[in-house]
């Protein structure tokens, strides 16, 4: 059926798709980058951004909205009526509480990997049974916790599914147990990112001699054990590539319930890993694409005798977030104009440490947070910290940026901000979340309070001040 709806953003803009196949309610990403320009504009008449509070991090929680939406149908479309499909938001990309409030409210559960993490998706209200915990190196205590919660657990290796056989004798917890596995099909183009290769640190490799006869003889002692994990995407990770990791994942678990006689393994995690496009506005790939491709490699996965979990992160956030940063000074050095603003290392890290594999697009707005007019001049957009490669952006065309505008670091909303790095003490900034006001303004509200200096402190260790001098012997 084919379906004309106009865009939710007010932008008058139409698009016509099959119902069916709807994944993306803004695909170009035009009514976003209107979004943004305009949640700028009003940050800075807002007095939310200013020279004394130079570093701000916006969400936009209409897109946040609008991708989960297109996440959930993606699936639907795809997997038989009545299949239980449970999205879990891989917690790690955006570690704010108000953010996995949100994605709960829109039908996304949490897939946590520490402690913390857990915490957070606790403080955001997501059931138990919404959950998912999986870390390589869960502590005795988190998996204990874990059991008692009744979240399901995807044991990484054989050690800790020993410590899960102690722990659920006798224990009647309700805990959906799995075993992750690591398909072994290669790596992308971001070695530190790839999960699938022969030697990546996550679950049971299975291709190693002896792996999956050990698998399927685990399933086979073992009739609690009803999951089986695997993510084997990421950022630089070829679809095709993730889909042959979901076929041998799927193609395991057809061999351990043919072994079985019976449907042990009635859940199949696919991981997250959907990456993202940082060098233009548009969502590309699409979760409808990746969930067509998944359906046609492997169709069994869908025909409803499988419950499915997801654990999307970077894909539901990335492109949802921005850090807006002013220009402190404008210089130039051999030749080239530098801005020096405030942000770099600590809320860009990736992209700072590794310009290569992490590029970022930059936008630049004016003093009263227009974007800017004017001819695109090559320019350095730096960072506040004290290292030469506190950069944002080398060498990128933009119109020129002068001191007292804008610098908008864009696709920030997933590793970035909620990932700060202390580097030269400098504060986390302040996080908002924005919507269309319906009365062609703004409205803002606090995800997470800016870090102050007290705080920053006493987080250094300020109550042990004597800890070194009268503190030891001497
Ligand atoms: C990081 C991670 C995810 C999320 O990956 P994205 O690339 O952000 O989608 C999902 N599952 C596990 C086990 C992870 O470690």
């Amino acid at each position: 059926m084919r379906a004309n709806r106009e865009h939710a953003d007010g932008t008058g803009d139409t698009m016509t798709y099959d119902d069916g196949l709807t994944d993306e309610v803004d695909p170009r990403g035009t009514g976003r980058a209107a979004r943004r320009d305009e949640a700028v504009r009003a940050a800075v008449e807002q007095g939310l951004l200013d020279g004394d509070t130079p570093l701000v991090a916006l969400l936009d929680v209409t897109g946040i909205r609008e991708s989960a939406a297109g996440l959930r149908a993606a699936f639907d479309a795809v997997t038989a009526p009545g299949t239980p499909v449970l999205h879990a938001f891989a917690v790690k990309a955006s570690p704010l509480v108000p953010v996995l409030r949100l994605l709960r409210e829109e039908g996304i559960g949490a897939e946590v990997a520490s402690p913390g993490e857990l915490a957070l998706a606790r403080a955001a209200g997501v059931e138990p049974e919404r959950t998912v915990l999986d870390s390589p190196a869960k502590t005795a205590a988190e998996l204990r916790e874990a059991l008692a919660l009744g979240i399901a657990v995807n044991a990484d290796n054989p050690q800790e599914l020993a410590r899960i056989d102690a722990m659920m004798a006798g224990s009647g917890s309700r805990s959906p147990i799995g075993i992750r596995v690591n398909p072994q099909v290669g790596g992308g183009s971001i070695e530190a990112l790839s999960t699938a290769t022969a030697t990546s640190k996550f679950g049971v490799a299975l291709r190693d001699e002896g792996a999956r006869e050990w698998v399927v003889r685990a399933y086979a002692d073992r009739p609690w054990l009803t999951r089986l994990h695997a993510h084997s995407g990421s950022q630089g990770i070829a679809l095709s590539m993730m889909a042959r990791g979901i076929a041998e994942t799927y193609a395991l678990a057809e061999e351990i319930n043919g072994r079985a006689g019976r449907r042990q393994i009635d859940t199949i995690d696919i991981g997250g890993g959907l990456p993202v496009n940082f060098a233009s506005e548009a969502s590309s790939p699409t979760y409808g694409e990746y969930a067509r491709l998944l359906r046609e490699t492997v169709p069994g996965l869908f025909d409803g005798r499988y419950g499915l979990v997801t654990e999307f992160g970077r894909s539901l956030l990335a492109k949802h977030g921005t850090v807006v940063a002013r220009v402190e000074y404008a210089k130039s050095a051999g030749g080239r104009p530098v801005a020096v603003t405030h942000a770099g290392v600590q809320v860009a890290t990736r992209t700072v440490y590794a310009p290569q594999s992490w590029p970022l697009r930059i936008a630049a707005y004016d003093a009263k947070g227009r974007p800017k007019e004017g001819p695109a001049v090559v320019q350095d957009v730096a960072g506040p910290a004290c290292f030469a490669g506190d950069l944002l952006a080398q060498g990128q065309e933009l119109p020129l940026l002068e001191q007292g505008d804008y610098a908008a670091a864009l696709d920030t909303g997933a590793y970035y901000f909620a990932h700060h790095y202390a580097y030269n003490s400098l504060p986390r900034p302040a996080v908002h979340g924005f919507v269309p006001d319906g009365t062609g303004g703004v409205a803002f509200a606090t995800v997470r309070a800016p870090q102050t200096i007290e705080e920053i402190v006493a987080e250094s260790g300020a109550a042990h001040a004597d800890a070194l001098t009268t503190g030891l012997p001497r």
